[in-house]
């Protein structure tokens, strides 16, 4: 019998009211049932948002320090068991244990980082135009957030709103993706290990066309932070404007690198591996376009390609795997479809191009959602595979003669998360950095690795102004409170003429 899990409500383990469930299972074996979850329903959400609201009365009055407490004991079993989670978020969502450790290392990073800001949360003091009179504003928490997570980073990316958001006095109501939820429900019961009080997280699995839009559309939960396709979040945001609720969107990515006449070509090359096949090119922060200078793009083409022929295929709890399974069979299917797009469109495929089949050590690829590393080179800024976001581990490597073009292209898409430009010329980094349209840009390293006391978003079709990450991220999950202390003992009035 597989094991059954449940929805966390105030404490409780408990099932859905549908009494129905979903199946979990491995990606690189779909024949491994990791497990059953509850199939929500709204009344599942309705009373997840009650106890929010019910521990939100008694959480707010709990001193910021203090919450801080629980989340540094909350990291400390983090460094405890991180290999134990690690393993968990391999066998649900496939990327290979050296990926999932560093997931799990973010979280471990995000509670420490939070647990120091609960002594940091700090407000502004200014003089008041007036005599007598003291004005003070700080930061007070929101009340009850609704949390929408995709299953790429199971670990950090709740972390990255749970974490701060706790520590700011907030209590959360957490849909987290269908495909990774066991590692929700272990890192909510290291939370409540920790000290969690009841009611502060509550766990409610499920769809996201029913869990998901209750959560948007709940008039208890008054901020949604969601993590996911540019599609579903226009959706959310559009459901969240109804009732003037805060949102927070992190969306699709379309992210590039640029290489440079003048770059360190081998440090470019390991940096493009990294970015387009690491997590199998399944990060928002994944580099899908390789933009390289005309003068090298013969030489890099080519060591690219056969160094990308070698990356190993197969099961991430492997330790010769370097590329695991993509998430699920529709992402396989979508990823084929692009495929064909990019052949029909006219590029050239030089590398893989195919679902991958046969044995790779004890790994039957044909048992998981395997696909294989692909290139695609003579790729226009016009064609689709250089437009849109695909997912997996597909490259588009377009061709520039000079840096402004190189910038041209980058910002030719409608995203704008994360960029990376390879030069030894400081004044092109300087432009590069200046005149890029991304909320990150890094030189001479890949378009991934955001560290957790950074601010992380982007701009354009990928996020709405909001940050996740280091101190950007309080500006979500708190309000202003402005106060005017005004011990004159008379009625001042301000800007009215007093003579
Ligand atoms: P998705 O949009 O399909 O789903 C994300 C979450 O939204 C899931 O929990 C899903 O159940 C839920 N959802 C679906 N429909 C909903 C609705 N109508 N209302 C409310 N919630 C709904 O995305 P995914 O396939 O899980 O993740 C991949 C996408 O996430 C990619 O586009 C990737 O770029 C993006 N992503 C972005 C970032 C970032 O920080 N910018 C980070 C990771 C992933």
């Amino acid at each position: 019998m597989p094991q059954q899990f449940q929805n966390l409500i105030h404490g409780l383990w408990c099932d859905s009211s549908s009494g129905q469930t979903f199946e979990n299972r491995n990606p690189a074996n779909w024949k491994e049932l990791l497990g059953t979850f509850p199939l929500s329903t709204k009344e599942d959400v309705d009373r997840a948002a009650a106890a929010a609201l019910t521990a939100y009365r008694s959480w707010r009055l709990v001193p910021a320090p203090e919450r801080g407490d629980i989340l540094r004991r909350t990291g400390e079993i983090m460094v405890r068991r991180k290999d134990e989670l690690a393993e968990i978020m391999t066998r649900e969502m496939g990327k290979p244990l050296t990926e999932t450790r560093g997931d799990v290392q973010e979280g471990i990073d995000t509670a420490f980082y939070c647990a120091t800001e609960g002594r940091r949360l700090f407000g502004i003091n200014t003089p008041s135009e007036l005599r007598n009179k003291l004005n003070l504003s700080f930061r007070v928490p929101i009340g009850v957030c609704g949390l929408i997570t995709p299953w790429n980073f199971p670990m950090a990316i709740p972390t990255w709103n749970l974490f701060p958001g706790l520590v700011a006095g907030n209590t959360f109501v957490f849909k987290p993706a269908e495909d990774t939820p066991q590692t929700a429900n272990v890192l909510v019961e290291i939370l409540m290990e920790a000290g969690l009080p009841a009611g502060c997280v509550n766990i409610v699995h499920g769809a996201g066309s029913t869990v998901g839009v209750a959560i948007t559309e709940h008039p208890d939960i008054l901020a949604v932070s969601f993590t996911g396709s540019t599609e579903t979040g226009r959706i959310v945001a559009q459901n969240c404007g109804k009732q003037t609720k805060h949102v927070c969107l992190e969306m699709g990515g379309k992210n590039a690198q640029i290489v440079m006449n003048d770059a360190d070509l081998e440090l470019a090359l390991e940096g493009v591996l990294w970015g387009a096949f690491g997590t199998t090119g399944q990060r928002c922060t994944a580099t899908s376009r390789l933009i390289l200078h005309e003068a090298i793009h013969d030489e890099m083409v080519e060591r690219l390609t056969k160094a990308a022929a070698k990356l190993r295929l197969g099961n991430g709890l492997h330790s010769t795997t370097d590329v695991g399974p993509v998430i699920n069979e529709k992402q396989r299917k979508n990823i084929e479809k692009y495929v064909k797009i990019g052949k029909d469109e006219g590029a050239k495929r030089v590398l893989g191009g195919e679902v991958a089949g046969g044995r790779a050590g004890s790994t039957d690829l044909r048992d998981g959602w395997f696909y294989q590393p692909t290139i695609f080179t003579g790729v226009t800024p016009t064609m689709r595979i250089a437009k849109e976001e695909i997912f997996g581990p597909v490259l588009s490597v377009l061709k520039c003669r000079s840096l402004e073009e190189a910038i041209e292209i980058n910002n030719s898409v409608i995203y704008g998360l994360s960029s990376s430009i390879y030069t030894r010329d400081v004044n092109a980094a300087m432009r590069a950095v200046r005149d890029i349209e991304a909320g990150i840009t890094y030189i001479n390293s890949a378009t991934i690795g955001a560290e957790a006391h950074m601010p992380f978003g982007g701009v354009k079709a990928t996020g709405n102004g909001h940050r996740e990450g280091g101190w950007a991220v309080f500006d979500f999950y708190t309000e202003w409170k402005s106060v005017y202390i005004d011990y004159s003992g008379k009625l001042q009035r301000a800007q009215i003429d007093n003579s």
